[in-house]
């Protein structure tokens, strides 16, 4: 069986970058997808939208060197809703100048989607954590913002949300329909909680679960494969608690022998899902 990881992130200055890649495709990784991290995760001091670019061309720089070992990749830059609540809690800015700065970030990543350089726009969405409601409020301009790009250039979008189970599915729905996109298997739902899957599925959604020993658990146990799976790797050496993406395949396999699980379920959640998602095979 060949393996994928849905969504991790790359770091080549604190992390290990395109070498993550080299460690999957040994143990039978063939597609990862690499979403951008926060510009202070890559550098010591910030310069407004400066960083947010200089950190997005290393990512593709990185992404473009592990296409090239044979690992087939997927590159996706957003603007993460945890950032608003750094931008105006730590580098003090003010509610309405993240807006612009949010607005012209993806705006930027737009354009690389048009040129090809990237994939899609990721993370995008609401924070999953109580925060002040003029930032969830500047979180949604910038999502629907990027479902327009995603409409106009054909780009996929990695959705990061608040857990309010099936109605968080229900109410992106709205958001989506209002940017008329038709094929929604482009929008993942990236850390979707396993109660969620038959919703996203059912609405035409993608979607990530987390692929830890709980969740794996639940979903190999006990759902149709109609999902993907990600290791959400920070590639930063500071974020303790993770899961790497050359883990994957051994954990998967292990929880796919405990529940007989056949070899056409693990080339749907690995293969044929990602093709429907980001219209790649291997
Ligand atoms: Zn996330
Ligand atoms: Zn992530």
């Amino acid at each position: 069986m060949i393996f994928a990881d849905a969504h991790s992130h790359i770091n080549p200055i604190k992390g290990l970058g395109y070498k993550i890649s080299e460690k999957f495709k040994s143990n039978d990784g063939w597609f990862i997808a690499y979403i951008s991290s926060s510009p202070w995760d890559y550098f010591d001091d910030f310069n407004g939208f400066d960083s947010y670019e200089k950190m997005i061309n290393y990512q593709i720089n990185e992404c473009q060197k592990s296409n090239e070992i044979g690992v087939k990749t997927a590159c996706i830059a957003g603007f993460h809703p945890e950032d608003i609540d750094f931008l105006i809690d730590k580098v003090k800015m003010s509610p309405s100048s993240v807006l612009n700065l949010g607005l012209k970030v993806i705006e930027y990543e737009a354009s690389l989607c048009k040129e090809g350089k990237l994939f899609g726009i990721g993370e995008v969405g609401r924070q999953h954590y109580k925060t002040q409601s003029e930032r969830v409020a500047i979180s949604q301009i910038i999502l629907e913002k990027a479902l327009e790009y995603a409409k106009d250039y054909d780009c996929m979008i990695h959705l990061h949300l608040e857990n309010a189970d099936t109605d968080t599915v229900r109410i992106i729905d709205y958001s989506v329909n209002k940017a008329n996109i038709r094929n929604k298997k482009k929008i993942v739902f990236h850390h979707a909680k396993p109660s969620m899957l038959t919703e996203i599925d059912s609405l035409g959604y993608s979607a990530t679960v987390y692929g830890i020993d709980e969740v794996l658990n639940i979903v190999l146990y006990n759902l149709p494969p109609i999902f993907m799976i990600e290791s959400d790797f920070p590639d930063n050496p500071s974020f303790k608690k993770v899961v790497y993406p050359w883990e994957l395949p051994r954990k998967i396999t292990y929880f796919s022998k405990k529940y007989n699980i056949n070899e056409e379920y693990l080339y749907k959640i690995n293969v044929d899902n990602i093709e429907e998602a980001y219209n790649i095979r291997p």
